[in-house]
């Protein structure tokens, strides 16, 4: 489970988040909502500790972000950012195997894990595993970036904006891809998007944000729609 209690962000007179608190239950997807400039992306730099909170805190799994060691909370919390970014000249199964390499992992255990992480994705491993980045689709690239953030079973999957870059035929078919692993694999979710229809697609939770303040927190079917 993930808290995030009374979560503030300032850059210098701005408040770009403003008292945001809601809790994530094992296994759901809480999915924040919100134009361009709501704060979204702030707020999961900071549950990532990737951005310093100036109030507030985010517990994961009952225990302080702040306090854990940056290798055990890489190790906790796995991040796909906008774009993926997967190491261009990296092949896709080192990209995959990125964490459980500096974690310390045996070579054998890596390769098991990328293979099985390659099923998953339904990208067959002799086919990909030995392909650089530019040599993979949109959606293949996207599959490997979540792939990637999942290497070292992370307890809590962060996503910004993982669909953008798709088509929108690619993009539903991602969306129900990421709803049938995270089926399997119970993995907590908390998903950034401007997208409302996504929000709604793939929400247990919806976090509703609007100028660094959160509106609402409800599942899709109490969620208030406001003209
Ligand atoms: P979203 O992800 O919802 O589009 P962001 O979290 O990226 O929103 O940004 C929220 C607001 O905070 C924006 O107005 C943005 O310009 C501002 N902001 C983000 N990072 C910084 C920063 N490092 N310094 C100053 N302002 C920032
Ligand atoms: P995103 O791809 O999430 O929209 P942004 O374009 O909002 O990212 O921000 C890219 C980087 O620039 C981030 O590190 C963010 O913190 C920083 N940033 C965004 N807005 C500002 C701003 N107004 N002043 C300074 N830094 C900013």
């Amino acid at each position: 489970m993930i808290e995030i209690e009374r979560l503030t962000k300032r850059y210098g007179a701005t408040t770009v988040v403003d008292d945001v608190s809601f809790r994530v239950e094992e296994g759901a997807i809480a999915v924040v909502v919100g134009t361009s400039g709501a704060g979204k992306s702030t707020l999961l730099r900071m549950i990532n500790r990737l951005v310093a909170p100036s109030a507030g805190r985010v517990l994961v799994d009952g225990e302080d972000t702040m306090a854990i060691p940056e290798d055990a909370l890489r190790h906790r919390i796995g991040y796909v950012i906008q774009g993926y970014g997967l190491f261009p000249h990296r092949t896709v199964a080192e990209n995959i195997a990125t964490v459980p390499r500096l974690l310390g992992w045996e070579k054998r255990r890596i390769a098991a894990r990328v293979e099985e992480l390659l099923d998953l994705f339904q990208l067959d491993p002799g086919e990909f595993a030995q392909k650089f980045p530019h040599q993979l689709s949109g959606g293949q690239q996207q599959r490997v970036g979540v792939a990637r953030a999942l290497a070292a079973k992370p307890a809590l999957l962060l996503m910004d904006e993982p669909f953008g870059a798709l088509d929108p035929v690619i993009r539903s078919r991602a969306q129900d891809d990421l709803l049938a692993i995270q089926r399997r694999l119970r993995t907590t979710v908390v998903l950034v998007t401007h997208d409302m229809n996504e929000a709604f697609h793939l929400g247990d939770r919806i976090a509703v944000m609007d100028r660094g303040r959160l509106l609402q927190y409800a599942s899709p079917g109490e969620l208030l729609l406001r003209p």
